[in-house]
């Protein structure tokens, strides 16, 4: 059967990269989460000194930007993939407050989207992917066969981020988390490269009031719906 481009945009934490991830699972695709990439050059950052008393080292970011190389390996544990910085695996470190609190500045800059978008496409060339991010139906795949902006309350978003910052062990309290995510998405949205922007033909789904298993239903019959 002929494969297509699933671009799945959206609010940060706002259970995109789940819904991705079955989907992807259950049709057979590759899931791809372009946040992680975005995230890993912003662990690439905090680990070389490049920021100073918050302000970032664009320069010295721009001349090593071409050596930094993220991939991702599947890790039999959890099935899912890991994503590696310069070969080394960095899912862990990657997730922490502290890389969430500097990836929306790191994400603005126009040198650092133009790298990481080039690789997005470049994975994208052989279709059966399940990508998502905030500019993938909007910029990465402008062409995507299937669109989808998914949204939840910012209430629900925090909720659903502690409780998964928690399990990892890592404390942080609802004001850090919902502030956090408010300030990711007000700089996501405003950006002049790639702002997070529902495309004109994405389908929305808010995730609100739904439970997983109801999520994971309605994004296959959007699928099935568009095969
Ligand atoms: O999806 P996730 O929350 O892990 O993404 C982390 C950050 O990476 C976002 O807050 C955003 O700043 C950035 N990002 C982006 N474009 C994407 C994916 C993520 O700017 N396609």
């Amino acid at each position: 059967m002929k494969k297509i481009v699933i671009a799945i945009d959206g609010h940060s934490s706002c259970g995109k990269s789940t819904m991705a991830k079955e989907l992807a699972k259950q049709i057979g695709y590759t899931y791809i989460d372009s946040g992680a990439m975005y995230r890993a050059v912003t662990l690439f950052c905090l680990q070389n000194g490049l920021f100073v008393n918050n302000l970032l080292n664009e320069e010295y970011l721009r001349r090593e930007i071409a050596n930094i190389s993220i991939t991702f390996v599947n890790n039999p544990l959890t099935g899912k993939a890991d994503t590696c910085l310069n070969g080394r695996n960095v899912e862990k470190e990657i997730r922490t407050m502290a890389v969430a609190e500097k990836v929306s500045p790191v994400a603005a800059i126009g040198f650092v989207r133009e790298a990481l978008v080039r690789q997005q496409q470049a994975l994208g060339t052989g279709k059966g992917i399940v990508m998502d991010g905030r500019d993938i139906g909007t910029v990465v795949f402008p062409d995507a066969e299937l669109k989808i902006f998914v949204t939840a309350s910012p209430e629900i978003r925090a909720q659903r981020r502690l409780a998964e910052l928690t399990a990892k062990g890592e404390s942080a309290t609802f004001e850090a988390v919902i502030h956090n995510l408010a300030e990711r998405d007000r700089i996501d949205s405003t950006r002049k490269d790639g702002p997070l922007k529902q495309a004109a033909d994405a389908i929305v789904l808010d995730n609100s009031n739904l439970t997983i298993a109801e999520q994971n239903q309605q994004m296959l019959a959007l699928f099935n719906k568009k095969m």
